[in-house]
């Protein structure tokens, strides 16, 4: 029996609208190409995917995503059809010259509720990462213009071995700017995520303990392939303290910045993990538990999103927390549950151990 609430249908739905995109990050997931792929969802098969997902007995959140979103020429129409169908709709643009404050208006009137801009670090950090000039202050600008338009924006960062010491600056710079969600990335090993970004388990458990510190701020932190955070979230609720080097570090930099805190923690103790409560559909079509597990469990163009969602044998397990070595026999299974995509990269197996949590160090 799960003890989810996710069994009969995601609470956000993304979909790789095109795997096209202006900018070459070291980091992307989608290991993103110049041009638009002839095989992608055509405008009628993108507004079907739009009818099943509206057969969920709760709408999603549908995240358009990328790739960027803003090279197809139907998208405004998408969107508005995605709206229409009942979907509250989000939507991940890079920063490029189809990003402005004239697209922005576009978008929200359309129906666009939500809007994720990547920023991955102070100035010089941004553009290495990003690969182009330039592109720091267009990101601030984009950020700007975004609460300007009245859509809700986020901010997303991934986390990094050249970025982390600076999270504490870029958490004060968009809380400044007036950014109200914060959404930090743990590195996952696909796309051109590269192990030699990547932290170590107890890199990671200090960063954990730093974003508990920055979410009582009044700013909605989540995070992304890092369910253990909610294992970190119980530790420090039940009055744990946790120490190392660089968590001093953070913490300091970050009363520094910010003062004492002054709300309690915007973290949630219960959340999604891939295949429960999620789901990617990749710009071909093809089904996932999540968009950084590439683990085929379907296509839109043959089968229906709903039965794939309910019936698919791995996300069942995945909900129902049957899992392999010490995620399976952790007291935390339920809150955390491990990141299966990171399992998968590591270990092959979509059900195996979080190796970045420091239980399985
Ligand atoms: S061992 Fe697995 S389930 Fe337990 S806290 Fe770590 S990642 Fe989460």
């Amino acid at each position: 029996m799960s003890r989810n609430s996710y069994d009969n249908g995601p609470l956000i739905v993304f979909w790789e609208t095109t795997k096209a995109c202006e900018l070459n990050c070291i980091h992307c997931r989608a290991s993103a190409i110049e041009s638009r792929s002839p095989e992608e969802l055509t405008t009628d098969e993108a507004k079907n995917l739009f009818i099943q997902l509206g057969e969920f007995s709760r709408p999603p959140v549908l995240i358009m995503t990328g790739g960027n979103p803003l090279i197809r020429d139907d998208i405004y129409d998408l969107i508005k059809s995605a709206t229409s169908a009942g979907l509250p709709v989000a939507i991940s643009p890079a920063v490029s010259q189809k990003l402005n404050y004239d697209s922005l208006i576009k978008m929200k009137n359309v129906g666009v509720k939500f809007m994720s801009i990547s920023l991955d670090g102070l100035s010089s950090t941004h553009e290495k990462i990003r690969r182009i000039n330039g592109v720091y202050k267009e990101t601030i600008e984009a950020i700007r213009y975004g609460i300007k338009s009245g859509i809700t924006v986020q901010v997303n960062t991934a986390v990094m071995k050249i970025n982390y010491l600076e999270l504490p600056m870029i958490f004060k710079l968009i809380y400044d700017l007036g950014v109200k969600i914060w959404e930090v990335f743990f590195l996952i090993q696909t796309g051109r995520g590269s192990e030699l970004l990547d932290l170590t388990p107890e890199e990671y458990e200090s960063v954990c303990n730093f974003l508990y510190d920055a979410s009582q701020y009044n700013i909605q932190i989540r995070t992304v392939e890092c369910p253990f955070i909610r294992r970190v979230l119980n530790e420090r609720i039940e009055g744990k303290n946790y120490s190392s080097y660089i968590y001093r570090r953070l913490n300091e930099e970050l009363v520094k910045g910010m003062g004492k805190p002054s709300s309690s923690s915007t973290l949630s103790q219960r959340g999604t993990l891939d295949g429960d409560g999620i789901i990617f559909i990749d710009h071909k079509g093809t089904i996932y538990p999540g968009g950084f597990l590439p683990v085929p469990i379907g296509n839109i163009r043959n089968d229906k999103l709903v039965k794939v969602y309910r019936e698919s044998p791995l996300l069942k397990s995945i909900r129902n927390r049957a899992f392999n070595g010490n995620c399976g026999s952790c007291k935390y299974k339920w809150e955390c549950g491990g990141s299966r995509a990171r399992a998968f990269s590591y270990f092959g197996d979509p059900l195996g151990s979080d190796p970045a949590c420091i239980l399985n160090a």
